[in-house]
Formats: C-alpha cells, sequence, structure tokens
C-alpha cells in the first residue's frame, strides 16, 4: 500500500485543532471547520494512518505527540527485507569460474549465490572474487567456483522477516554489496531472495518520495 504522509492544508488545519482541544470528535473538527463528517473523513483516515493522530471510540481524535521525523523512523523501522528483496541468481558450486563470470554478464548481478546439489546455500561470489581468479594464468573453464568462493559458515544471511535497516547495517559493518535472503529448509538454507545495495537504495528514494509500502 502507497500511503502519502505529506500533508495538504486542510490536514494541517484538523492537525492543529486537535493538538489544541483534543480528545475531540470528528463531528466537531467538522463543524469548527464548517464541513460534514464525510467531507473530512479521508483526510481524518490519512491523519490516523500516518500516525498524527489516534482514535478512540466514543472519545473522538487526540494527537499522538509525534513529529514527523519520529513518524519517518518509525516507518523505516517497519521496512523488512520482504518488502524490498531482489530475485537471487544462483550457481552450482562444480560450475566453472569462467561459466560463472558469464552468469554475472548475462544476469546483470555483482553477486551470485552458491548452492549444492540440494540446492543448499555453500558460498558467495562477488566481482572481485572472479577477477583475482581472473589474474592467475588458470584455465578459467577448468576451476569450480567452490574453489574461489567465500564458503559456508562464513556467509552473512538475512531472512525475509529481517528488518531492512539491520541488513543495511550489516551490509556496512561487513564491508559487503549483498546478501542472500535465506530460509531454513532440511539441513541448510534456501536461498529465496537478495538484498543489495540498490534494494536499500530504492527505499531511500520511496521515502523521499513518501511511499512507502
Ligand atoms: P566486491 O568484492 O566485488 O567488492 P563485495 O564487497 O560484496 O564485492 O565482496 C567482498 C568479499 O566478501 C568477497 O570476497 C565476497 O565473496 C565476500 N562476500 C560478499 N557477500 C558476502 C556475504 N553475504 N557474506 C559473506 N561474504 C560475502
Amino acid at each position: 500500500m502507497v500511503s502519502k504522509i505529506e500533508l495538504n492544508e486542510r490536514q494541517e488545519t484538523i492537525l492543529q485543532i486537535v493538538k489544541n482541544e483534543g480528545p475531540i470528535t470528528g463531528e466537531h473538527i467538522a463543524d469548527k471547520l464548517s464541513l460534514t463528517r464525510a467531507t473530512l473523513r479521508p483526510d481524518l483516515a490519512i491523519l490516523t494512518m500516518a500516525g498524527y493522530l489516534d482514535a478512540r471510540p466514543r472519545v473522538g481524535y487526540f494527537y499522538t505527540g509525534k513529529t514527523g521525523s519520529q513518524l519517518l523512523t518509525e516507518k523505516i523501522k517497519k521496512i523488512q527485507v520482504d518488502d524490498y528483496k531482489s530475485i537471487p541468481v544462483v550457481v552450482q558450486e562444480n560450475t566453472s569460474v569462467y561459466d560463472a563470470i558469464c552468469t554475472m554478464f548475462l544476469e546483470d548481478v555483482g553477486t551470485l549465490f552458491v548452492v549444492n546439489k540440494n540446492t543448499h546455500l555453500v558460498g558467495v561470489l562477488s566481482r572481485k572474487d572472479l577477477l583475482r581468479a581472473s589474474l592467475g594464468r588458470q584455465d578459467l573453464a577448468e576451476i569450480p567456483v567452490n574453489i574461489i568462493m567465500t564458503r559456508m559458515p562464513n556467509i552473512t544471511v538475512c531472512s525475509n522477516d529481517d528488518l531492512l535497516i539491520e541488513v543495511a547495517n550489516k551490509l556496512i559493518e561487513k564491508q559487503i554489496d549483498a546478501l542472500p535472503v535465506v530460509k531454513e529448509e532440511g539441513e541448510g538454507l534456501e536461498v529465496i531472495g537478495r538484498i543489495t545495495k540498490t534494494n536499500i537504495t530504492k527505499v531511500l528514494v520511496d521515502l523521499a518520495k513518501n511511499e512507502v509500502i
């Protein structure tokens, strides 16, 4: 759902009335503005949904006392991995470095996840991992990726219901570009998504547009 938190003039006026006189019923607010209750309903709904106002049955509306930046922080802390994750690109552990490089170009991603024959996560390949392997004089078609990848258990992962802000923090702390989104499956982890710096950037852009899921 897309919600706008930028308030229009009438919503600002309502906010002031409730701030000064709340708790106040919708009926009373309408009277003060010489509008009908029905006309006000969408504005009150927006103000309540955005967290500026709270409504109690038979008491009316009251001001929550939260500032725009507090509400923004609350909003950010509600965004989960599942809301922004991308599709993961995986390769088998016996794939050659040569084929992994081709996959990275074809799929247009910067990180590949490596799985075993049970489709469980076993490794991660970054652009630099593949570049480093290419610096030697080995035949890249002969080297399997499991020789050069970063392997389990040293992989930083996240799950669908993790907070995106915590994942962003991990990307910075560990100085990596991407995390696999995983879920437990039997003895291992199944890769169900990917969070990259691009996904985090998208959150920033959406917040600036006041559009957050
Ligand atoms: P690049 O190496 O292309 O700059 P990264 O910064 O993502 O890309 O990767 C740095 C190193 O960290 C690489 O060796 C890579 O294998 C490893 N790496 C990348 N993502 C993860 C992850 N989620 N968990 C653990 N290691 C990772």
